[in-house]
């Protein structure tokens, strides 16, 4: 089988799966980390070439199942998944975190992506912690009159061309009181993030929360209707009913 990854929950299949006699791992990584987190199995790094590209690994590789377990917004490789899968015969399933919903005091704006988001922040100049990723931050040169701090797996290169910013690495799980001290020491007024779900990066929408400030929150993008579970539990049990019925035949 094939797990698509870049999370927690591609790793944490990876760990559940390690040592069955009956199944074959491999886990795929997009490649844009230098130093990605150590797998339990087997890793291939780097695109596949598209949806084409993707079936034909699939079939060369005599893939059987296929879990796209990557990040909510990494709507592309889900794309090609959803559209190699059925073309090299390959089950597949979904493994998508659930989002986060907003509870008594949040102060949420929800926009549908980095350019609105950059909008949304207005005209006077506020001090904005950016804790979206590298690939999303482009569209804040549009908005060079705020003070951001930038919180990214990977430095920043190019850095934002915009003339105060501050730029920090940083891999979750984030605390909340730990975030609610970056708040303080940088004096952040807003939070731009990702709905990504999840306890590891949750701290910082609990401290928003605390502390009164708006988020400003990009909507998940749309992900291709194909089977799905929330879990690595369910994931597990879809494998293992996919095994059973492979021995029967
Ligand atoms: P994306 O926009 O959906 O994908 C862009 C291209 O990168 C895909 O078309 C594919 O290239 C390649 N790719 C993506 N994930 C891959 C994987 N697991 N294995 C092999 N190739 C992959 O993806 P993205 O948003 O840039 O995210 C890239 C990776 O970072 C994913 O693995 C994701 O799980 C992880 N990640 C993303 C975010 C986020 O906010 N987007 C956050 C945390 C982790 P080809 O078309 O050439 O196959």
């Amino acid at each position: 089988m094939l797990i698509l990854g870049g999370t927690t929950e591609a790793r944490q299949l990876a760990e559940r799966l390690t040592g069955r006699a009956d199944l074959t791992v491999t886990l795929s990584l997009a490649g844009r980390t230098t130093a990605p987190a150590p797998h339990p199995v087997p890793v291939r790094v780097g695109g596949f070439g598209g949806s084409e590209g993707l079936a034909a690994y699939l079939g060369a590789q005599r893939i059987d199942a296929l879990v796209d377990a990557t990040h909510p917004y990494a709507a592309a490789i889900s794309a090609n998944a959803a559209a190699a899968a059925p073309r090299a015969g390959v089950a597949l399933l979904a493994l998508r975190r659930a989002g986060w919903t907003p509870t008594a005091g949040d102060r949420w704006i929800e926009v549908a992506d980095a350019a609105q988001a950059a909008r949304a922040l207005g005209n006077i100049p506020r001090c904005v912690l950016l804790a979206l990723g590298r690939n999303a931050i482009e569209p804040f040169a549009t908005a060079p009159h705020h003070r951001y701090l930038v919180r990214s797996v990977e430095p920043i290169v190019p850095p934002l061309r915009v003339p105060h910013a501050v730029y920090i690495t940083g891999r979750g799980p984030f605390a909340e009181a730990d975030e609610r001290a970056l708040i303080a020491q940088h004096r952040i007024e807003v939070i731009v993030a990702k709905n990504s779900g999840g306890p590891a990066t949750y701290g910082k929408i609990a401290a928003a929360r605390a502390l009164g400030l708006p988020v400003v929150m990009l909507r998940r993008p749309s992900l291709p209707d194909v089977e799905a579970v929330a879990t690595v539990d369910d994931a597990v049990a879809w494998l293992d009913h996919r095994c059973t019925a492979m021995r029967g035949v």
